[in-house]
């Protein structure tokens, strides 16, 4: 029997596309989408890139709010879901919603993650970038000359990094790891990305620590200062499962759901940055960060609640990171292990003992865009057929 209320908590890219995918599926129950941020569902990715340029905050929002009325979706922006009572089939919200109890038959996890904030002297001096109301500070910041460190050489550091250097503030971003976007990346674009940044006069701190921040700027782990009067914390993140593990669901590195993307109770499903989910192609339980990964996620359980079943997520990951002039786009997914194969500067496959297992591309979308038919679901995943594809 198909659910009659479905509450969805999280009103990100993931959580909205559900209340969407349930419309457009033909679901006739009662949806209730909750966020905890204010106003209406908007996209993060230009966070780091258009926006801190142009403000343009009403490009952002991702539905009017008309679409919340045609669609009978009662969306509750400002109010955060506090306790999940399983035995009751209910939510507990606050904010907006004072102490208010809504009942569920189904309900949907797409809590998202928040900002990693490592043990680091003074991080408090640190701004984030995760929110619309960070982006909107850190444009502030960017009004005048300035300093910047980044503590943090992944995408959105790094984004972010390139536009403030655009915007002629001196910049040095610090890395932990040896080189940049390390946990998602080939050492080879790694590489290619480091002489784009110093070339542009971003200063690369790799392999080094942050452990203090101050007035002044950051301290690193082998004594060195960097100068700054303005520090972006870009370290990671970490998902939002308290609520999940309050409730006795199961958790790793985040909520863990099956590839119906449900969790251990059958009564409820998580989607998104909050996830962790058998990757498809590996079977390894895998938690991706990406507006893909959650639209995806998003559809495929609005189609199960809607039709009663659906066929198992197979969706191929894709990334993109947008780094000045330079558009970054992977089809796919490499674990930790995979070795590389340089086709030409900016184009690099990468393989794992099962083969082909992504492709990565610099501003060259068409090959992105053939790599993601040949690695997707009926595609030969085969590497002599990329290359044919690419001399095509
Ligand atoms: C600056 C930036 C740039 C990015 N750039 C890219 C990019 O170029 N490409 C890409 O693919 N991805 C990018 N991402 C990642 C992408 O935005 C996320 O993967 C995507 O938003 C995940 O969607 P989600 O619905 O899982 O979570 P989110 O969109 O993060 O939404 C989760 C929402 O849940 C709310 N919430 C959490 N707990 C509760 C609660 N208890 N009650 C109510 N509400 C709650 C949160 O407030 C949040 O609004 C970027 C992210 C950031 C921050």
């Amino acid at each position: 029997m198909s659910p009659e209320r479905v509450v969805i908590v999280g009103a990100g890219q993931g959580g909205l596309q559900a209340a969407i995918s349930l419309r457009q599926n033909g679901f006739d129950g009662a949806i209730t989408l909750i966020g905890a941020e204010p106003g209406l569902p908007y996209q993060r990715p230009p966070l780091s890139k258009a926006y801190l340029q142009d403000g343009k905050a009403e490009a952002l929002v991702l539905r009017p709010a008309s679409f919340f009325e045609s669609k009978q979706v009662e969306y509750l922006p400002g109010s955060s879901v506090l306790e999940i009572d399983r035995a009751a089939g209910e939510v507990r919200l606050d904010g907006a919603g004072a102490d208010r109890r809504l009942g569920y038959d189904h309900l949907i996890l797409a809590t998202g993650t928040r900002n990693l904030r490592p043990p680091i002297d003074g991080l408090e001096l640190a701004c984030d970038l995760r929110t619309l109301d960070d982006a909107a500070r850190l444009r502030e910041a960017l009004a005048g000359p300035r300093r910047i460190a980044v503590i943090g050489g992944g995408f959105i550091g790094l984004e972010f990094a390139a536009v403030a250097r655009k915007l002629g503030h001196e910049v040095s971003v610090i890395e932990a790891a040896p080189r940049l976007m390390a946990r998602a990346v080939s050492p080879a674009i790694s590489r290619h990305f480091e002489d784009w940044h110093r070339a542009r006069g971003v200063a690369l701190h790799l392999g080094r620590a942050a452990i203090g921040v101050d007035a002044t700027g950051v301290s690193l782990d082998d004594g060195a200062r960097v100068d700054a009067d303005f520090v972006l914390l870009a370290a990671g993140v970490r998902p939002n499962t308290e609520l999940a593990e309050a409730a006795g669901l199961e958790t790793g590195n985040g909520i863990s759901v099956d590839a119906q993307l449900q969790s251990s109770d059958p009564a409820i499903s998580a989607l998104g940055d909050c996830a962790c989910f058998p990757d498809p192609r590996s079977g390894a339980m895998v938690r991706l960060e990406s507006v893909q990964a959650a639209t995806d996620h998003a559809r495929l359980i609005a189609t199960r609640i809607a039709k009663g079943a659906c066929p198992d997520y197979q969706a191929l990951p894709w990334f993109w990171s947008d780094q000045g002039d330079q558009k970054l786009q992977i089809a796919g997914f490499a674990g930790p292990g995979a070795t590389e194969e340089v086709v030409s500067e900016g184009l690099v496959a990468r393989f794992d003992a099962a083969g082909l297992a992504a492709v990565e591309t610099v501003n060259n979308a068409r090959v992105h865009m053939k790599a993601r038919k040949l690695l997707g679901p009926g595609g030969s995943a085969d590497f002599a057929a990329l290359k044919e594809a690419i001399a095509a």
